[in-house]
């Protein structure tokens, strides 16, 4: 036994620490973890997972619609939001078990309750248990902003929607966002009446506006409704709807309100006031290229560092932060030219430097297509796939590549890993289309 009860203890058990915890045990590190709801975190309680579920779920009305141009007739197709979500929550039942069982078999001790820190080697848990620790890892991450309005409570967040007892007939969501965006999708393909509400004059900011225009354009064809530069003022419960000033003089009304408007790191009650953790003006902690607080003991990953706040880089930020406490070098995370997707319908991928940003920089070149895919007319699917690429005039290296599309998030993947290699355009030229794909369209783009 050293000095400490653990070599590393850990706060929070979602995708980056219970990565970091499995890391550090196959090290022989004797690890502890503290968790204060269920093992997954974010991403498998109520984020990639079940919304990935939903994507699912909400996928077949278009299949259904798609399939009588070529010969099929279902009589009636109901859909039932109880039987999915019964479904649903016994998947995410089984994967939390999985969580569980991997730290389980690891030989990671569980705490199953709050954890707050006391100094920076020792922490307390609610049964007022005392551990001490080598090193100390948050790994808190995120949670959901509710509006600052009159009557922002009445709203609710991506943490309730999968809670909902029934499909609401009219939604209205605030935010332009990856949230905002995904569950207007979701929502529209189960017959919802959806309208997004957002503050800027084009959903999906920080994206190409290649993608940004595509999507809008896509949505208001299924009937989302957009209403940009709005910035609601106050909402207020009335009987079973609630109704949501928008402007001086008009009002919506809906079953319920979502807000997508961002999220803020989980720092709450976690005792690093008296610590004196040094914060980032968004109020995320703030730690160097090696994920360290301002406290030496103590290191941060994921969300609650509000860096790139998606589930991979929490995944790798714990990879790299073992490496750094027990490997042999010390390493910080990459968080260069990491892909992305959006999981609308159509779905958004995107890696790299978008056209705006790339122009402030290099001199490029783009490729680019939009276009419609073979069957899109038996269908009577009116989507439009767009494909960019962003090209270095100098280097011939791509910048960028943007894709919206079905499958535009397992292409995005595999064009990351090019990016990742140096791709040059003349390389992509070089490579023979697989036919008849979508795909093939990125290696034709002259
Ligand atoms: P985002 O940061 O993506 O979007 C927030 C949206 O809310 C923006 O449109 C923003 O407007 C708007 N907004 C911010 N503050 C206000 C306000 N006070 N009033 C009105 N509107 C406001 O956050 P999300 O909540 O959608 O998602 C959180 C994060 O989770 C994402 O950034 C992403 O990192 C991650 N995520 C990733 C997913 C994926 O990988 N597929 C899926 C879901 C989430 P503006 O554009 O003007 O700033």
């Amino acid at each position: 036994m050293g000095k400490y009860d653990f070599d590393l203890f850990i706060i929070g058990a979602g995708s980056g620490g219970v990565r970091a915890a499995r890391l550090a045990s196959k090290l022989g590190k004797r690890v502890g973890i503290a968790e204060e709801y269920r093992f997954g975190g974010t991403c498998v309680i109520r984020g990639c997972v079940p919304k990935k579920l939903m994507v699912f779920a909400s996928s077949y009305s278009k299949i259904f619609q798609e399939s009588a141009g070529f010969g099929w007739d279902y009589k009636e197709h109901l859909f039932s939001w109880n039987k999915f979500s019964k479904s649903m929550n016994s998947e995410i039942d089984r994967l939390e078990g999985i969580y569980n069982e991997l730290l389980i078999s690891s030989n990671v001790k569980i705490f199953q309750q709050k954890a707050k820190i006391t100094s920076s080697n020792s922490v307390i848990l609610n049964d007022k248990t005392v551990v001490t620790s080598k090193y100390i890892l948050i790994a808190t991450g995120g949670e959901p902003l509710k509006p600052d309005i009159e009557g922002g409570d009445l709203t609710i967040t991506s943490d309730d929607i999968f809670n909902l007892q029934h499909l609401p007939q009219k939604m209205v969501i605030i935010g332009g966002g990856y949230i905002a965006c995904e569950f207007a999708s979701i929502f529209n393909g189960f017959g919802t009446e959806v309208t997004i509400i957002y503050r800027g004059d084009r959903i999906l900011r920080g994206f190409d506006n290649d993608i940004r225009e595509t999507i809008e354009k896509s949505f208001l064809k299924k009937g989302i409704k957009i209403i940009n530069n709005c910035f609601p003022s106050s909402i207020k419960s009335n009987k079973s709807k609630l109704e949501l000033q928008i402007s001086k003089k008009s009002q919506m009304q809906a079953q319920i309100i979502l807000s997508a408007i961002g999220r803020k790191p989980n720092i709450q009650n976690l005792g690093l006031d008296k610590l004196k953790l040094n914060l980032t003006k968004e109020g995320a902690i703030k730690v160097n290229k090696f994920q360290q607080t301002s406290q030496k003991s103590i290191y941060a990953i994921g969300d609650v560092t509000n860096r790139l706040n998606l589930t991979p880089v929490a995944i790798r930020d714990a990879a790299a932060l073992i490496d750094t406490l027990f490997g042999e070098k010390k390493r910080s995370p990459d968080h260069k030219l990491v892909p992305t997707a959006v999981f609308t319908k159509p779905e958004v991928g995107t890696v790299g430097l978008t056209e705006k940003e790339a122009r402030e920089n290099f001199t490029v070149k783009i490729f680019k297509t939009s276009f419609s895919s073979l069957g899109s007319r038996i269908k009577n699917n009116q989507e439009k796939i767009m494909m960019k690429l962003v090209v270095c005039n100098r280097t011939d290296k791509i910048l960028g590549c943007h894709i919206v599309g079905d499958g535009a998030s397992e292409l995005i993947q595999i064009f990351g890993i090019s990016m990742k290699m140096g791709v040059k355009k003349k390389d992509i030229d070089s490579t023979c289309a697989v036919h008849p794909t979508i795909a093939e369209e990125i290696v034709t783009l002259s």
